[in-house]
This record gives C-alpha cells, structure tokens and sequence, in this order.
C-alpha cells in the first residue's frame, strides 16, 4: 500500500491503522471437486483471490448473486474448506488449524447471516441463543455467562426482558439484533457480515446499520460487508471489492470505486443503479446474457464473454460498434446454448424464458445484425459460423468466430494492476500499456 493510501485511511474514523489483519493469498474454494456430479467438474465458487483486510476497517464485497460471495466469507472463517491458497490472520495461516487450535482461533471470528429466521434456533430463547458461543467455549462461569448476556442485548438496543422470549416474539431487525449480540458474545475482532440488512424493511436497515457502525467504533471491529445492495457499500464501507465469477475484479476505497470505476465490470455493475432522479442522462448499460457457469468459467478474463469494453483484434478495432456488438450477441447466444453444465431442467426453464434458445440461427442473425452494414470479412466469418450451426456442430461454430474475432481478452488471463495511487487495484487488460490505445471505445460508452 503506499504511503497516500495510508494516510487516507487513518483519517477515516472506523479504520484507526493501516495494519493487516486478514491476508488473503491465492484462495480458492471449489464445490465438489471429489468428482461425482456433471463428469467431476466442480463449481469453482472463488477462484483464486488475493486481498487484505486492514484491521479496524470496513471492507466491503459486492457482486451479482452467485458470484461467490458468501463461499468467499464462509472461507474466511473456516466454515467451508479451502480447496487452494491461504488465509492469514494476525500472521497465521488458519486453513491448516484443526481440533483445538481451530476452536480456539474462532474465538477471534464471527459471521452474521442474511436470514435471522434460519440463523437462530426457534427453540430457544434470545438468551439461550445469545449464551450459545459462550457455553461453547466454556468461558467464565454460569453466573458471569447470564450477565454477559444481559449486557450484550443491552449493547445492541434490546433490553433485559427479551431474555426469556422466543425468536418469532420479535420483528426482523429485532433478530439481526439478537444475530449481531449473539456474533459479539465473545469479543471477536473481525467479522463478516453476509448480507445483513438485505431482509430488513428499509426503514430499519439504516438502523441495524447505525447499530454495526457504533459497534465497530466502540469495540476496535473490523468488518467484511457482503451486499449486493451497492449504496449500503457506498455508505458505510472504506474500501470495496467487486467479485465476478470466484474472482475479484477491482478493489479499493470506495470512493475511487464509486466515483471512477476502473474495471469495465465494476463500470457495468454501477451503471445498473437506478438513479434517485428518472430523468438524469446516464448513459445505462446493459449486460448482455447471463453470467457463465462457474463450472466452465470462461478461458482468459472471465469477464471476457459480456465485457462491453472487450479489447478486439487489431484488423477489427475501428469496425462500426453495432457490428462488434452483433457478433458479440451471436457468440453469446452460442455460449448459451452450448452450455454443457446445465441441467435438462435449466435448459427447459431457459428455454421458456429466453427465446434465443429457440430460435433458428436465420432469426438469430437477423437480431443481431438487422439492417446494419456488415463489412464482407465479417460476414464470410459469420457464413461460415452459420453453416456449423445448421449443421448442428455449436462447437466448430464457437471456433471459428474465436479464431477471427477472439482476442487476448479469451487467451490470456488479465493480471491484477495497480491504477492510481491510492493502493487500488483491477484485474482488466485494458490497463496494460499496449492496450492504453484501445481506451476509445471504452470512454465512449462510459460517459
Ligand atoms: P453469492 O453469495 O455471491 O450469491 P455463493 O458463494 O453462495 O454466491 O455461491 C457461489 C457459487 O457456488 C454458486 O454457483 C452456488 O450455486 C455454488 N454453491 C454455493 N454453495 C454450494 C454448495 N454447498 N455446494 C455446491 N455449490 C455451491
Ligand atoms: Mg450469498
């Protein structure tokens, strides 16, 4: 990090130092990779990260659903085991700790999850519930448990009373409430918080969150914040990290993030806020297709299949931008169709919901391309493409558009690169010198 970096975080209040508290180094988490389902492929939820969490800071970590967010946090404390990589903290790598170490390390962690109802146990009471960590660890005596317990119902606004009441006795941000104290019984340091306002009414979200940030200040916390709401992260986080696909694609304070996103996929996420004002110009994008299997990432970036600024091959760079997008939207709808990972189900449902599926490769064309005047190179190309597709070989089809309009951005995979001075970092190929040239087509549609 350097020096500026540091400096800006000391001024924020809720990071008092610049120190590391959680280094995270080549991490991967895989789901079924003993073999079994769908030919041994497994999901690979994240993919090879690297970060740090300072100590005393708020970090925050967005993505669309499924990106692997919360395996990434589940890693973090040891719920789910890490197929690859470490995670330090305080120094230690605790991926390797077991039996007694790994319960004594717990200690420091906490999680708070989305959904206090699947979260806290019905048959117990708030205090049972709160206790539980408490008993777990045999700290203190009983007597001493009871009152650490009513002190902490008191320190997250709730009162004694609620001691012997049951969970369904209490409103949604009452139980996060009971989710927070339960997470704080032991005095942990870092915690991370899954989404913790995402099933709270609006008006009590600011409140819970309120309650979070106090916390923090109070007990010297350092938090990971998953969200996917991106102005809860603008509020109250110092720095964010964007996930897409088991990687992380930017991170850095949120300021630089929300203000000048770097990464075309960070500038593609932001862009789908709503504006408070529905007649502010913005200039809107939309992403093209769902996101790939994370059981058959995409080759290269992994971003690369609906990467609106997708670096092209030289003899392409000035072809007209509906042209490329045509051939971008074919080479989707091929993906999709191609996708070996799904089901017979997700295919039947996509079928129903997505009429691209369905639809004879003419109409194909015809949707992308319209009336627009495509030059002859790319058309002989696209011929070509089509005749594999009737003749039902997707595969010879996918290839060939590859070969001729494929660029570094399926062939190599982006390196993480510092932007800025303010220890920001993106993961995108169009932060290398050779391709700072083919930066137009990026300005232009992000203006
Ligand atoms: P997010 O929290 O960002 O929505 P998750 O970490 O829950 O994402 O999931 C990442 C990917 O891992 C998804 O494709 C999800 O279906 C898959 N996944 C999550 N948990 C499991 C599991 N226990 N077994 C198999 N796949 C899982
Ligand atoms: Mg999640």
């Amino acid at each position: 990090m350097t020096t500026l970096y540091q400096e800006e975080q000391s001024e924020s209040v809720s990071a008092q130092t610049g120190e590391t508290l959680v280094e995270v180094d080549d991490l991967k988490t895989y789901y079924g990779s003993e073999g079994g389902l769908l030919g041994g492929k497994p999901v690979k939820a994240v993919d090879g990260v690297n970060f740090d969490v300072h100590r005393g800071e708020t970090l925050g970590l967005v993505g669309e659903s499924g990106c692997g967010k919360s395996t990434l946090g589940r890693t973090l404390m040891q719920l789910e085991n890490a197929t690859a990589g470490e995670v330090r903290y305080d120094g230690t790598d605790i991926t390797t700790l077991s039996g007694s170490d790994l319960k004594q390390w717990r200690q420091n962690v906490q999680m708070v999850f989305q959904d206090p109802d699947s979260s806290l146990n019905g048959r117990m009471t708030v205090g049972e519930i709160i206790m539980e960590p408490l008993n777990v660890h045999n700290w203190k005596t009983p007597q001493e448990r009871r009152q650490r317990v009513r002190e902490l119902l008191d320190t997250v606004g709730l009162s004694e009373e609620h001691y012997y009441r049951y969970p369904f006795q209490f409103s949604g941000g009452q139980k996060q409430r009971v989710g927070i104290a339960r997470a704080l019984a032991l005095e942990p340091d870092f915690i991370v918080l899954d989404e913790p306002v995402s099933a709270l009414d609006v008006s009590v979200q600011a409140k819970v969150l309120n309650l979070l940030d106090d916390l923090q200040e109070e007990f010297g916390l350092t938090y990971l914040l998953i969200a996917h709401d991106l102005s809860v992260v603008e509020h109250i986080c110092d720095r964010v990290a964007v996930m897409y696909l088991g990687n992380i694609m930017e991170i850095g304070p949120v300021d630089d993030i929300f203000d000048d996103p770097a990464n075309p996929y960070t500038q593609s996420l932001l862009s789908a806020i709503p504006e408070p004002d529905p007649n502010a110009e913005k200039n809107r994008m939309t992403l093209r297709g769902t996101p790939p299997s994370p059981r058959d990432p995409p080759t290269g970036c992994v971003f690369s299949t609906r990467c609106p600024s997708k670096i092209r091959p030289e003899q392409y760079r000035d072809i007209d931008d509906d042209v490329w997008e045509g051939i971008e939207i074919f080479r989707e709808v091929l993906r999709e169709r191609g996708d070996v990972t799904k089901s017979v189900r997700e295919r039947v449902r996509d079928l129903l919901g997505m009429e691209t599926r369905g639809m004879d490769v003419e109409e194909v064309i015809d949707d992308a391309f319209g009336e627009l005047d495509v030059p002859s190179d790319v058309q002989q190309h696209v011929d070509e493409a089509v005749e594999h597709v009737e003749r039902d070989d997707l595969q010879s089809a996918q290839e060939t558009l590859r070969d001729e309009f494929g660029s570094v951005c399926e062939s190599e995979e982006p390196e993480t690169l510092p932007v800025g001075d303010t220890g920001r970092t993106s993961r995108c190929h169009r932060h290398r010198e050779e391709y700072e040239s083919s930066q137009a087509y990026l300005t232009d549609h992000f203006q």
